[in-house]
């Protein structure tokens, strides 16, 4: 069982964010995320784009706002679940909530914040055959740790930016790589067309267009896949398929937790602290709505920020919290590292 102050449910900006305004009030962090990596939509769907609406960045791209937002965060020790889905809740006597995974991880917290975008991001899945029964059993939908395919053979079929990235990551890491899609032009980045593309030439890819896996073979395990191209099937023996077609977003498991819900978001109480029907559970940034809502990051920074304070006051009863400023009062770390300015001294001048 994961103990923790505040459950995050999403590691998006917003959750990322809760971390370090919980931190500042002794609070201690764990989320979880459906993704394998933090960053919700930021690093999922549009890393490599410039955001324009940070408060203090010109110009930032969602990719190096995860970064700061981890930099930011890292001193007060978050701890992370991902690549699973939060799928239950209940709720014990004592008003604290255990909260468990698809995958069977248990956590446990007085307040519980969900900050989960648009949803979880499941994987659009290729209609294939049998293709469930080969699930985790050599294939994935996501990568979560590439040293998994160290000296394996893969086979990846997509054409978007995740197939021709892992494509060349695992060029150095797997055995044999094989990309296949159904078109030969692919939707990416330049510079990631063209690596693959050199890669291609090098031996380090075996690239296969315009084709489609059609069909998957193993006792248990996948073994190898069957792969279509002009009308003609070939067989291509492998230890993973990964088809990598992206992901949708939906509430999901969320959307049956008794909370109230209105056009797929989280009603909430805008007037004090993003509280949702629940004692205890707050929705904050995309997942929630109210009148006037924006989705926005800097909205969801906003909203952590408020909702802190109420967590503050559940966990700590009767205590009173005075606002400090950072400037004044520094940040002291749970890593044991202390940030602050530097002190005015009292000393002559000779
Ligand atoms: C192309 C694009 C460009 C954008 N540009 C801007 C911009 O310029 N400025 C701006 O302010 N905003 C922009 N946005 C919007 C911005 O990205 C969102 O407002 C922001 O990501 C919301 O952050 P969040 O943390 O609330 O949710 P998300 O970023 O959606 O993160 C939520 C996370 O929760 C996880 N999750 C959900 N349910 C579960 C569950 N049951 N279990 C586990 N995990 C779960 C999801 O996997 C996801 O990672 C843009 C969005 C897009 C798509």
């Amino acid at each position: 069982m994961i103990k923790t102050d505040i459950l995050i449910i999403g590691a998006g900006p917003t959750g990322l964010f809760t971390v370090f305004e919980a931190g500042l009030l002794k609070l201690k962090c764990h989320l979880i995320d459906a993704l394998a990596q933090p960053g919700g939509q930021c690093s999922e769907i549009y890393p490599k784009k410039p955001i324009y609406d940070i408060p203090g960045f010109p110009e930032v791209l969602a990719g190096d706002l995860t970064k700061n937002l981890l930099e930011q965060g890292k001193q007060f020790e978050p701890g992370f679940t991902l690549g699973e889905r939060a799928e239950t809740i209940e709720k014990q006597e004592d008003g604290s909530f255990i909260v468990t995974t698809n995958k069977g991880t248990k956590h446990h917290a007085p307040v519980v914040a969900i900050a989960g975008g648009l949803g979880s991001f499941e994987p659009r899945k290729p209609a294939i055959e049998g293709l469930e029964n080969y699930e985790d059993k050599g294939v994935e939908y996501m990568i979560k740790d590439p040293e998994v395919y160290r000296n394996k053979r893969v086979v990846i079929s997509g054409g978007g930016d995740s197939a021709l990235d892992w494509s060349i990551f695992l060029a150095d890491v797997a055995s044999e790589v094989t990309l296949i899609h159904r078109r030969n032009e692919f939707r990416g980045a330049l510079d990631s067309v063209e690596k693959v593309g050199e890669l291609k030439l090098l031996g380090k890819i075996n690239l296969i267009t315009p084709a489609e896996v059609t069909g998957l073979h193993g006792d248990g395990k996948i073994e190898a896949v069957t792969v279509t191209k002009d009308g003609e099937e070939s067989r291509i023996e492998t230890d993973h398929f990964i088809p990598l077609f992206g992901l949708s977003p939906k509430l999901g498991p969320i959307g049956n937790w008794g909370l109230e819900i209105e056009k797929n978001a989280i009603k909430v109480d805008n007037s004090r602290n993003y509280q949702t029907n629940i004692d205890g559970i707050f929705a904050i940034g995309d997942v929630n709505t109210y009148p006037e809502k924006l989705k926005l990051i800097l909205c969801g920074f906003h909203e952590a920020t408020l909702m802190c304070q109420a967590a503050y006051r559940i966990i700590n009863p009767g205590k009173k919290y005075v606002l400090k400023y950072t400037t004044v009062s520094g940040i002291d770390g749970f890593d044991g590292s202390r940030k602050e300015a530097p002190k005015a001294v009292v000393q002559s001048i000779q």
